[in-house]
């Protein structure tokens, strides 16, 4: 028999598990998190940090999600400052997306008239402009700036996410949430088609209702209903510069590589997509060149930045490198929400609530079948 303590039993604390526990225990649910390492140590600490609305030319059920997550962002910071009494840094300098080719020009004129169109005015000045090489230098003139220009989007933004990481644990035990680390889970356990805990070695722990948050961890053939979802690692290197002073202010992105700075010198490179690398976690000498040459490549003056940090990560992607999020199909009381690939901070916000109006009370605001695992 299983009985129900507590309500909700996530397995893996990275940002979106600690996200769906602090909505749902705010809603009165008793929540408990196993996390095999500690909590945040997955992809999650990897990330930049990098907020960037989808661009209207991928547009679908998945882009509109991400976007509306974004446009919130900024609450979900502040309610979280609020809450945990920890400092969450965020700010919005906006984006400078280099324009290579006439191609890229003619691309990112569509782009500007459907954002001016579809999203939210910002505080100041257009949602989106294309700005000339002159316009750019004038706002960045350490930069060597791509022929066609830039476009410039005002959307885009940054988090700290070792803060956002260690507010959302905070958050998470204020609401009441159970964390239990050093914790991994070998097996959900089910009763006549219901999910009904979680086996950890020879312990095990009964609950309510699961939600597997594992990263890429939720595909292991441990976590046996899941195994089928394929939930594939992408591993990403990425690296933290110090310049002497303040040498860009805006995010910055140029192909694969992008810049985010912040105000006390740091810059942070990102980033590689390699998804043959398997589980592997290691930096390369190919890897940090690339970042090294892409980063110098926008900023000649990085080459004197101080080489502070090197990592690498492992984005969970989910099929077609879009999310799984919904009910397990095939056995009640079991759910998903993992595989956000590239925007799993950003998507946090907006996947959590969605997670836990779906776990407590069946339905949603919007319709997020398409990302149900069948
Ligand atoms: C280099 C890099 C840069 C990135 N930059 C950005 C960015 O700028 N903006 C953005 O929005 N996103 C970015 N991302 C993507 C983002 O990091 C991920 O989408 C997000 O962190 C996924 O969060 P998660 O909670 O699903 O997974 P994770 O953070 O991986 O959390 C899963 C947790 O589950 C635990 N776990 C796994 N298996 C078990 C088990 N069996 N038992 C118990 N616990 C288990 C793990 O230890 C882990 O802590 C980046 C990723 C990388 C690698």
């Amino acid at each position: 028999m299983c009985d129900a303590n507590p309500d909700v039993l996530i397995v893996g604390g990275g940002v979106m598990g600690l996200s769906c526990a602090w909505r749902l225990a705010q809603r009165g649910a008793r929540t408990t998190i196993l996390e095999e390492n500690r909590c945040g140590h997955g992809a999650s600490r990897a990330a930049l940090g990098a907020l960037w609305p989808s661009p209207l030319a991928r547009a679908g059920p998945l882009q509109n999600l991400q976007r509306a997550s974004l446009w919130n962002f900024e609450s979900f910071v502040r309610e979280l400052r609020s809450v945990s009494g920890l400092c969450v840094d965020y700010r919005r300098p906006g984006k400078l997306e280099f324009l290579n080719s006439p191609r890229a020009l003619e691309n990112a004129r569509c782009q500007v008239a459907a954002a001016i169109a579809g999203w939210p005015a910002p505080d100041s000045g257009q949602v989106m402009e294309i700005l000339n090489r002159d316009q750019v230098l004038a706002i960045e003139p350490r930069l060597i700036v791509a022929p066609h220009g830039a476009q410039f989007c005002r959307w885009s933004a940054q988090v700290e996410v070792e803060q956002i990481l260690a507010a959302l644990v905070a958050a998470c035990r204020l609401a009441g949430v159970t964390i239990r680390e050093g914790c991994h889970v070998d097996q959900i356990e089910t009763a006549n088609g219901r999910a009904c805990g979680a086996r950890m070695g020879v312990d095990r722990l009964a609950a309510g209702k699961v939600l597997l948050c594992a990263g890429v961890g939720t595909r292991l053939p441990g976590l046996s209903h899941a195994a089928e979802h394929p939930i594939v690692p992408v591993k990403g290197q990425a690296l933290r510069l110090r310049a002497a002073g303040v040498l860009i202010g805006h995010v910055v992105k140029n192909g694969p590589i992008f810049l985010v700075p912040w105000p006390d010198g740091r810059i942070l490179v990102g980033s590689t997509t390699e998804p043959e690398a398997g589980f592997d976690t290691t930096n390369t000498a190919a890897g940090v060149q690339t970042l090294l040459h892409g980063a110098v490549e926008i900023c000649p003056e990085l080459k004197t930045a101080v080489l502070e940090r090197i990592w690498a990560g492992l984005r969970p992607a989910g099929p077609g490198n879009r999310p799984l999020m919904g009910r397990v199909g095939g056995v009640e009381n079991l759910f998903i929400c993992a595989g956000h690939y590239k925007i799993g901070i950003g998507m946090a916000p907006l996947a959590a609530a969605l997670m836990a109006d779906l776990i407590l009370t069946g339905k949603t605001p919007y319709d997020i079948s398409e990302f149900a695992p069948t």
